[in-house]
């Protein structure tokens, strides 16, 4: 074991939270999974990893503590009543396991749950249509004085099952828009006249009720955190620092630990598109001072060094990770053992995040284990050893493929992985040279930096390797990650056949970028029917090179799907500033010469647009030429095994590549199941007896 250096001992030191003590600084804030309470088995057996790798504190996400608090159709935690406390129990007691001090976030989600599935009407400070993040059509009613006892009532019910599931650490939550305890603090949506709205006294009135009461109810039997916004991110409209520092004046004492975090979630968890590591500092520093209980805070945190100097200029006292956390779960352990190369940095991309806001499991780019623990026994660290003598060939060293290296080198095999070109990373060292997009090559360095090590893997750079190549170097085993290639043709989501491009048109796709090519004339259309950060990245990235640029799209907003990655308002608002002219709910109809052809969306009526040039981001094909061969070959009896991963099996974001390079390598020399069963274990709904409902 590696010592580390001195300077990180300060990381180690125990911090008290009421009565209990952590065992360093390293504290895993409440992070949304998409896991909920459809998963909690999978839940439990992530937080355990995480509790294994050495944060000292792990919590759950939200938990809704009442039917009136229902944010269906996202999926989190519920302590609704004693069913709940099973599962929670099980996540509690894994936490427990892994050695970590478990906290759970109760949550009363006010005028932001829509109770989709309860039908109850919701609840908030005024007469006003559920917010923030819910539209539904839907208003919630100004709650009575006796709406407030009872919201009283419940959280305390749901303080007393958390201890009863075994929790340590019992939030009261007023963070995100997600708490109507924010919602009562925030001078936007609080609009009473009783003594619950108007000063800041009034407005933190509900927040000190139910502190006071989870103190009394937790009567030192365990802790209790307090999370809330330090700025709810609407200038003078909202929470902002002021108000917060009053709350702090007033309630600083009253919980045992402060949660600092942004007004919402989007602002909170930032890519790092849109803001570096430790963008909260501003809104937090100075904060700690007002009270004499210790405070953390997030930050997307993976540097020591950052962390160090965190601690030390007093802003926080713990360390908060949600994402740092999620890429590596050992993180606290490899920083406490001097194995900082070890580090899986998270590269900010919030694909996580994008579980939670799809309702389905929680994923990782960094890491592909993130997930699996429970259901495919996957861990971010450990891999079963080798079963075989079988020396492997990989064919690609983009995401799929360095990391099916990676982890069959773990595992012991001998592999051999051979790339074209002379840099390794695929497509995450090409895109990571788009504006915003370098901390991407994390993918890369992470695994690039494993391998070297491994005296059992050898690298071949600069050399493409044809079928005949692979049969004659005898190779038995091999694992094709040749990659995809973006479409010139138009075909992508609306066109599923090429469109028409006149001969003497310009168009070039993504890889024409990456390779240095720029196109002639001034003005380019960028045409994007991928949806995802691509055509965005590439327009910003052509308006920096000095053309004028529009992006056309037939969604309603440019890269529509990162509204799941939290990234959609702000790419638009990046597309607005560097001036580039968007044209949404608009298909590109065909090419020519000096113009394109465009139509609405919704009535089909076209227009023409001069275009010296267009660049076509709108699906890709794989490069599965080897892939096929091979397969022939191994038909022919001439290869044992080959199979095509990442994006030459089906293109996809990075984070499937790299999962699909994991996959690869966990099944190698496994004897799977037959296709027809389902691969891996999940729960299912429990049947109410019938007979005990009907007395
Ligand atoms: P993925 O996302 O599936 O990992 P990428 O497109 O990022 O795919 O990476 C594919 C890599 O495979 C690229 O670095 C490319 O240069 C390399 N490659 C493609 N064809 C060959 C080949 N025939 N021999 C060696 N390397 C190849
Ligand atoms: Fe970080 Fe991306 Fe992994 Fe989320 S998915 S933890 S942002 S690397």
């Amino acid at each position: 074991m590696t010592t580390r250096e001195p300077r990180y001992d300060i990381l180690f030191e125990p911090v008290k939270i009421g009565p209990l003590t952590t065992k360093n600084r390293f504290y895993q804030v409440p992070h949304c999974n998409g896991m909920g309470y459809r998963d909690p088995s999978a839940q439990a057996a992530m937080r355990k990893v995480k509790a294994e790798g050495g944060w000292s504190v792990v919590c759950t996400e939200q938990v809704e503590i009442h039917p009136t608090s229902d944010i269906t159709p996202f999926i989190e935690l519920r302590i609704w009543d004693d069913q709940d406390l099973p599962a929670l129990a099980r996540i509690a007691d894994a936490i427990h396991e892994g050695g970590a001090i478990a906290g759970i976030e109760l949550a009363h989600n006010g005028m932001n749950a829509p109770n989709l599935y309860s039908r109850e009407i919701p609840m908030g400070p005024s007469h006003l249509p559920v917010a923030p993040d819910s539209i539904d059509p839907v208003q919630a009613r100004a709650m009575t004085k006796q709406d407030i006892v009872d919201l009283r009532r419940w959280h305390r019910n749901a303080v007393r099952r958390s201890l009863q599931a075994g929790y340590d650490l019992v939030y009261v939550y007023a963070a995100h828009g997600y708490s109507v305890i924010n919602h009562f603090l925030s001078p936007k949506y609080n609009t009473r006249t009783d003594e619950y709205g108007g000063s800041v006294q009034n407005r933190m009135r509900l927040l000190r009720e139910i502190l006071e009461d989870t103190v009394d109810e937790v009567g030192g039997r365990g802790a209790v955190a307090c999370r809330i916004a330090v700025d709810e991110d609407y200038g003078p409209a909202g929470i902002g620092r002021d108000d917060i520092q009053e709350v702090l004046g007033s309630l600083g004492e009253l919980p045992d630990l402060w949660d600092f975090a942004m007004g919402s979630w989007e602002s909170d968890s930032l890519t790092s598109r849109f803001g570096p590591e430790g963008s909260q500092e501003e809104h937090v520093a100075g904060l700690k001072a007002l009270t004499s209980k210790p405070v953390v805070g997030v930050g997307r945190f993976t540097s020591p060094d950052a962390m160090v100097r965190q601690i030390k200029s007093g802003v926080l006292d713990l360390i908060g990770a949600a994402r740092p956390s999620i890429a590596d779960p050992f993180l606290p352990n490899k920083i406490r053992d001097g194995q900082l190369e070890k580090i899986r940095e998270c590269i900010g991309c919030n694909i996580c995040v994008s579980g939670d806001q799809t309702m389905s499991i929680i994923r990782c780019t960094q890491n592909p284990s993130m997930g699996e623990e429970f259901r495919r026994g996957w861990h971010p660290e450990d891999i079963r050893k080798r079963e075989s003598d079988a020396k492997i060939l990989v064919v690609g060293a983009g995401p799929a493929g360095l990391e099916a290296t990676r982890a069959l080198g773990v595992r012991g095999y001998e592999v051999s992985l051979i790339e074209a070109t002379r840099n390794l990373g695929g497509r995450v060292t090409s895109e990571s040279a788009l504006p915003g997009l370098s901390a991407w090559n994390r993918v890369r360095d992470y695994r690039e930096l494993a391998i070297e090590s491994m005296p059992n893997v050898e690298v071949f750079r600069e050399s493409p390797m044809t079928a005949e190549d692979i049969l004659e170097f005898g190779f038995e085993h091999v694992l094709v990650a040749t990659g995809s290639q973006w479409r010139n043709d138009g075909v992508g989501r609306w066109h599923t056949t090429p469109i028409p491009i006149a001969a003497d048109a310009q168009v070039l796709t993504p890889e024409d970028l990456f390779a240095g090519r720029r196109p002639t004339g001034r003005k380019v259309v960028v045409y994007d029917d991928d949806h995802y950060y691509l055509g965005g990245v590439v327009a910003e990235q052509l308006a920096a090179d000095g053309y004028d640029v529009s992006i056309v799209t037939p969604a309603a907003q440019v890269s529509s799907w990162t509204s799941h990655t939290f990234e959609v308002t702000k790419i638009q608002r990046r597309l607005i500033e560097k001036g580039i002219t968007r044209r949404t709910e608009t298909v590109l109809m065909s090419a020519g010469a000096g113009s394109v052809e465009l139509a609405s969306a919704y009535t089909g009526e076209t227009s023409s647009v001069d275009a010296d040039a267009l660049v076509l981001v709108t699906a890709r094909l794989p490069k599965d030429s080897l892939l096929q061969e091979l397969t022939g070959a191994q038909q022919a009896g001439r290869l044992t095994s080959v199979r095509g991963i990442g994006d030459c099996w089906a293109p996809g974001a990075i984070a499937a590549a790299v999962w699909s390079g994991r996959r690869a390598a966990e099944e190698f020399d496994q004897v799977l199941p037959p296709n027809d069963e389902v691969p891996f274990p999940r729960e299912t709904t429990q049947l109410i007896d019938l007979e005990v409902l009907r007395g």
